[in-house]
This record gives C-alpha cells, structure tokens and sequence, in this order.
C-alpha cells in the first residue's frame, strides 16, 4: 500500500523541475515529431477508404421484423411520447389478426438528435438506431422517412468499427460502396498513453 497523499506531495515538491526544464514542452514536441515520422491517420473517405460504424453508433433509425417477418412495432406510440424532438409520427390500426399495427411510421429526421430515447423505451426492440450514416437532401421533406424505408433500412453492424476499402461511385447517387467485409482498427495509428 502507498500513501497517495504523500506520492501527490512529493510530485507538487518537484513541479518546480517540470517547469524548469520545459518538460510539458518537449512532451508535446515529442508527439508532434512522433506524427511527423509516421503513418497518416487521415481516412480516404468517399475515394478510398470507408468507416464501418461500432454497432452502439446511433445512425439511419430502422424498423426491426421478427422470425415471421412481421414488422415488430406494435403501434403503442411510447418512442412517439418519449421523443423530445416531436419527430416520430404513429398512426395504429388493427390487422386482420386483430393485432395493434402502424398504418403510419414516420421519422423525421431532419429533426431528430440521435439520442437513442425511442429506441430505449421500445417494449418490443422495434426501432433502432442502425449503422447507415451516409443519408442527406437538399429538402426537408425527403427527410421524412415512412415505415416500409425503416423497414428495408440496414441493421446495426455486426463486426467492431473499423474502416474498410471502398469506392465512390458519383453516377450512383455519389454511393461509396465497401469492397471488403472486414477491414482494420483506425485507432491503432493514434499514439495515445494509457
Ligand atoms: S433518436 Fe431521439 S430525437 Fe431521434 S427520433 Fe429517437 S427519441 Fe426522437
Ligand atoms: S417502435 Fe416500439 S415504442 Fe414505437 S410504437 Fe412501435 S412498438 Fe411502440
């Protein structure tokens, strides 16, 4: 056991050395010299290089299905209460099995913060925050997302955030589309202490 206190006493005693010497000085130079020598961390993104998002990013909400399918939202409108942007929009109806079902699912994304609270109170994991990220418009009505958009949307990514090879393709409504399934940690060129 160390005496913590004792420890912080002796570092503020030899501060003085620190200041002295420029020790904070030649740390931060040493760091740039470090970024001067090596790799760069700059991502070729859209014409080379892709993010694969972490599967707890927040990106394109989703409508989920279950084994059978069947959209899993049961229209109880608790993402719609819970919303602070007012962005959700749900309209029930009743199915010919006589279960709760949205006639109408809107999200306006224009308006949403991507703060997670609709998916966090879903009862049933219904909507989700998935990983597409790369969506824009020049309106914003465009932004209004319906329920059969969510529920062909991707889903949350698999595989830990990573950046893949891809390619920009401007004749395909500017796509960057991912050439690899699997790609490598963009942190590890980060020099970081511990
Ligand atoms: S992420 Fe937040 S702001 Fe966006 S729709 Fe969900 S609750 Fe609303
Ligand atoms: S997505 Fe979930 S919380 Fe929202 S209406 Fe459907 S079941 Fe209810």
């Amino acid at each position: 056991m160390y005496n913590e206190n004792a420890l912080n006493k002796i570092s503020r005693d030899h501060r003085w050395i620190g200041v002295t010497f420029f020790l904070d000085l030649i740390n931060g130079l040493s760091l740039t010299f470090k970024y001067m020598f090596s790799r760069s961390v700059t991502m070729q993104y859209p014409d080379r290089e892709k993010w694969v998002p972490y599967p707890r990013h927040r990106g394109h909400h989703v409508l989920r299905r279950d084994e059978n399918g069947e959209n899993k939202c049961v229209a109880c409108e608790l993402c719609a209460k819970i919303c602070p942007c007012n962005c959700i929009t749900v309209v029930p109806y009743e199915d010919e099995n006589g279960k709760r079902r949205p006639l109408v699912y809107d999200v306006d994304m224009a308006r949403c913060l991507y703060c997670g609270l609709c998916e966090d109170s879903c009862p049933e994991e219904a909507i989700a925050l998935g990983s597409v990220f790369e969506y824009s418009s020049y309106t914003s009505e465009e932004l209004v997302v319906g329920r059969d958009s969510l529920l062909e949307m991707d889903g949350k990514t698999e595989q830990p955030g990573s950046v893949v090879k891809a390619r920009y393709l401007p004749s395909a409504q500017s796509t960057v589309e991912a050439q690899e399934s699997s790609g490598y940690d963009w942190w590890r060129f980060i020099h970081r202490k511990d």
